[in-house]
């Protein structure tokens, strides 16, 4: 099956007609370039895209061309991420053949407390109170991550990756059509002075589709970074704009000082890997708990046989929905920021533990709320899971000439982060991807806040690689603590069902965050309903899922790639 999907990728690309191939003039949303021999990229907005082929082009890395992708994102998506927010980065080195991950999450300042978030009655706040302001803000790590990022593998200079995005910014871009259709959609962010100013004309309507913006006051920031590199982010000017947005914010002041900024540091940390049949998975290790979570799912999977793992059939959607409630289960006792928390992610991935989890799957009956599973070695217990959000994030993957791979997921956490701007850019409001409530029966959490802590995260830029240890392919996306389960069904539909990313990309999401087997609406889904209720299942269909899938998979002499029609993305290459 596998051979008829490269067939076809090769015959789109020696028998398109010219011009069938990417004109980085004319790229649309959704625009998919049927195969590229040599480097490609996949990323949620046409003008991303094309900023980070132009760097490939140029002989940059593929760190390279994340870097002038990002800085572009944060003015064509900015609803979703931007310097101001955090990124996790998965990295394979053709050279040494290893994989290494980069950690930009944004953490707590020093003033932040475990209870932070109550209310005057103790009671934690709701999340959608918290969000606007200065509170929610953590400490940006995007830029303090691409710079390591690009210290190690970076071939072009810094500054030049900045290029396309101040000149964009300087000289206005047309709205694209999620940015519109997000703006229009939250329209109550409107009475946020920040959003108001940049996202709305003078007479209050929403910036449509198609409409110019211009962004001077970023334009300059960019500039700023692209010719003092991070320190100019970190500390100066930027670095007091950030503070003042956040203690003088409208509501919810912070507490983020410059030292907070001064002290932020990324991390090069150790992927988390595990097997998928012949396959090798590595994905993004805590703070996120994505990583652990896609490797205990699919590792379960992989003791039933690939013909009951077929898209579309009740098979596949029974097992997947209940090895993933399984590793929400563990995800919610066991998972945060390992550099406070002793999280026992071993014991989380040992395979003999993942085994014994696979057998309380019953083939034909739905098991209700799974509960923690006890590993071989453990030590924390209590982490209540991010709490569903809204998406403000991105994913992309590229892959450049020398065959280095980039997975990256970046946030600003919710829709337009914490709605205030410093510098013309958006702040994050991640601080709310702790626990809002930080005790439980007298206990402190796991995912508590506290100074200098990341939150959990869902985010699992993913890359798996083949029985040779060569790269096969990579995906990830926004979409919460869901983010896990869109990765994972696309994983097993690209690996089991033999499905091109595309085809992975467009399947009907279903998925179990250990709640309700939840089904995007769809043709296929809805074929699917009668079956799992009878199995036990408590079916919710819901219109829509907040995926950005973004992948690329490796085939004979190229790449092809996927770009979710849910977002703005495209695929293109050369
Ligand atoms: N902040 C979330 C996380 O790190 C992602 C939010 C989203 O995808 O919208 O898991």
């Amino acid at each position: 099956m596998r051979h008829v999907r490269r067939f076809v990728a090769l015959a789109c690309a020696f028998f398109l007609p010219a011009g069938a191939f990417a004109d980085t003039a004319t790229i649309k949303p959704g625009f998919v370039q049927p195969f590229a021999a040599h480097e490609m990229v996949a990323a949620a907005n046409p003008l991303a895209a094309e900023a980070g082929l132009e760097m490939l082009k140029a002989g940059g890395s593929a760190v390279d061309a994340a870097i002038a992708v990002q800085m572009v994102l944060n003015l064509v998506e900015p609803e979703s991420s931007g310097i101001g927010g955090g990124a996790f980065m998965l990295a394979f080195d053709p050279k040494t053949k290893t994989t290494t991950s980069f950690d930009g999450r944004e953490l707590a300042p020093a003033s932040a407390t475990p209870g932070m978030f109550l209310g005057p009655d103790g009671k934690a706040r709701s999340k959608l109170q918290v969000i606007p302001g200065g509170l929610s803000v953590g400490v940006p790590g995007v830029i303090a991550m691409l710079q390591m990022a690009h210290d190690k593998y970076g071939k072009l200079p810094w500054a030049r990756l900045f290029q396309p995005a101040i000149k964009l910014a300087r000289d206005g871009f047309p709205v694209g059509p999620k940015l519109a259709r997000t703006i229009a959609r939250w329209t109550q962010m409107g009475d946020m002075p920040d959003i108001h100013r940049t996202f709305y004309h003078a007479d209050g309507t929403p910036l449509k589709e198609g409409d110019i913006l211009k962004e001077p006051e970023l334009a300059a920031s960019l500039s700023a970074v692209a010719e003092g590199g991070a320190k100019a982010f970190y500390s100066g000017k930027i670095a007091q704009q950030i503070v003042d947005a956040v203690q003088h914010a409208p509501r919810n002041q912070g507490g983020m000082t410059l030292k907070d900024l001064a002290d932020y540091r990324a991390k090069e940390r150790p992927p988390v890997c595990g097997p998928y049949r012949q396959w090798r998975l590595c994905s993004m290790g805590p703070p996120s708990s994505g990583g652990i979570a896609i490797v205990q799912i699919l590792g379960m999977l992989q003791h039933f046989p690939e013909s009951d793992l077929q898209p579309g059939t009740l098979s596949e959607a029974h097992l997947f929905t209940q090895a993933s409630r399984l590793a929400y289960a563990d995800r919610a006792k066991y998972l945060a920021d390992t550099d406070f928390v002793q999280v026992p992610v071993k014991g989380l991935l040992d395979q003999d533990y993942i085994a014994g989890r696979a057998a309380l799957i019953d083939p034909k009956k739905d098991m209700g709320k799974a509960i923690a599973g006890d590993p071989p070695e453990k030590h924390a217990a209590l982490s209540p899971q991010v709490s569903p959000v809204l998406h403000g994030t991105s994913h992309m993957t590229i892959v450049d000439r020398d065959g280095m791979v980039i997975a990256m997921t970046t946030s600003v956490e919710f829709v337009f982060g914490a709605e205030i701007m410093a510098g013309g850019f958006l702040l994050n409001n991640t601080l709310t991807d702790f626990s809002l409530q930080p005790e439980i029966d007298g206990k402190l959490v796991a995912n508590a806040p506290a100074p200098g802590k990341r939150p959990l995260s869902a985010m699992s830029p993913t890359i798996a690689f083949d029985k040779d240890g060569k790269f096969l392919l990579s995906v990830g996306s926004p979409g919460g603590p869901a983010i896990i389960e869109y990765v994972a069904q696309s994983l097993v539909a690209m690996l089991d069902g033999k499905m091109t990313p595309q085809q992975a990309i467009d399947l009907p999401r279903q998925l179990n965050l250990n709640g309700p087997t939840r089904l995007e609406k769809a043709p296929a889904n809805d074929a699917l309903v009668p079956g799992l209720k009878a199995m036990g299942h408590d079916v919710m269909v819901q219109n829509g899922e907040g995926s950005g899938l973004h992948g690329i998979e490796r085939v004979k002499g190229g790449y092809i790639g996927g770009a979710d029609p849910r977002r703005d993305g495209v695929v293109i290459g050369d």
